[in-house]
């Protein structure tokens, strides 16, 4: 039948049209109205790195930042095109695959955050990944959107297999009792949270040291400051290099383009901010790629200079890996 108006307008151009739509509708996994699984692969030499997001949570802007007006801080969301009276905070992990062996770093919330966050495990499934298979667990610091995915609330470890590796100078700041003990009433529940988590493995967790080489191709980097032992890491393969920043940074649009600014969850606000303008510095001259774990999805791009701070310059997305 030739396509003519007349056809198109009678409606008997494309008959099949109402069925196919029918089964695309109860293939499993596939929804009309979601998203598609947050995963996102890419390659540093011969590592595959896959981003495995874990939904997000809302923050008021009021008090995000300890340093600024907050009508400055809204002035940097309206000037990135987000909301002003809150901010949708991302998480995204990273699994890292080379010679068969599978680490990840840091693993979300786990079924501990808030309800826009969880979506970690779903995604992790999507991207082809089954828990059982990870050999390495490496963790950043101790905050609860980076551990709570390693044990869920009824106390199960979620990666049976995996070797833990933490930072030496983070979990001796946050075991040591003491320090527990006189931790002032808002920071117990955070101390409490890492208890939950590292306490049932505390003999099997194995502490790196900076500057060492955690697993092959990945090498830790102190960047202290957010938290005592914040890490991040330098992924080298071949000619490829790439650093995964952790929380040297919060929201790029925030602290990136303002380095100086302090997120409420530095611990070291001081110490923060001069290791974020040392990595950033670097990561502009090296022009290499990066990694945010608050950055949105996939969470990776550049840092151009911008001024007396930073832009973050997102990667542009490839259909190929
Ligand atoms: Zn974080």
């Amino acid at each position: 039948m030739p396509l003519t108006r007349r056809t198109i307008l009678a409606g008997t151009a494309l008959p099949v049209v109402a069925p196919a739509f029918a089964q695309s509708a109860t293939t499993p996994g596939a929804s009309p109205s979601g998203q598609a699984p947050g995963f996102y692969r890419y390659k540093v030499g011969d590592i595959e790195l896959t981003a495995i997001n874990d939904g997000f949570a809302f923050r008021p802007l009021d008090g995000f930042v300890r340093n600024a007006e907050l009508s400055d801080v809204q002035k940097a969301m309206q000037d990135a095109f987000l909301p002003t009276d809150k901010l949708p905070l991302t998480f995204t992990t990273l699994v890292l695959r080379q010679n068969g062996r599978v680490t990840l770093i840091d693993t979300g919330n786990g079924d501990m955050g808030a309800p826009t966050s969880g979506t970690w495990m779903a995604n992790f499934r999507a991207a082809g990944f089954d828990p059982a298979q990870v050999d390495t667990v490496v963790i950043s610091h101790f905050h609860g959107d980076h551990i709570n995915g390693l044990r869920r609330k009824d106390g199960t470890a979620v990666f049976p297999k995996a070797e833990i590796m933490v930072p030496a100078k983070e979990w001796d700041f946050w075991m040591d009792e003491t320090r527990m003990s006189q931790a002032p009433e808002g920071m117990k529940g955070a101390f409490q949270g890492v208890h939950r988590v590292f306490d049932p493995i505390a003999k099997d967790v194995k502490r790196y040291e900076a500057d060492k080489e955690v697993v092959p191709g990945l090498t830790a980097i102190a960047t202290p400051g957010h938290t005592p032992g914040h890490t991040s890491y330098m992924v080298s393969s071949g000619s490829g290099k790439f650093i995964v920043m952790s929380d040297v940074t919060n929201h790029p649009a925030l602290f990136v383009r303002n380095p100086d600014w302090s997120a409420v969850f530095d611990m070291d606000a001081d110490l923060a901010r001069q290791t974020r303008r040392r990595m950033l510095e670097m990561a502009a001259a090296e022009r290499a790629q990066v990694s945010f774990y608050h950055a949105p999805f996939p969470a990776t791009g550049h840092i151009a200079k911008d001024g007396n701070g930073y832009r973050f310059v997102p990667i542009q997305w490839s259909s190929a890996v």
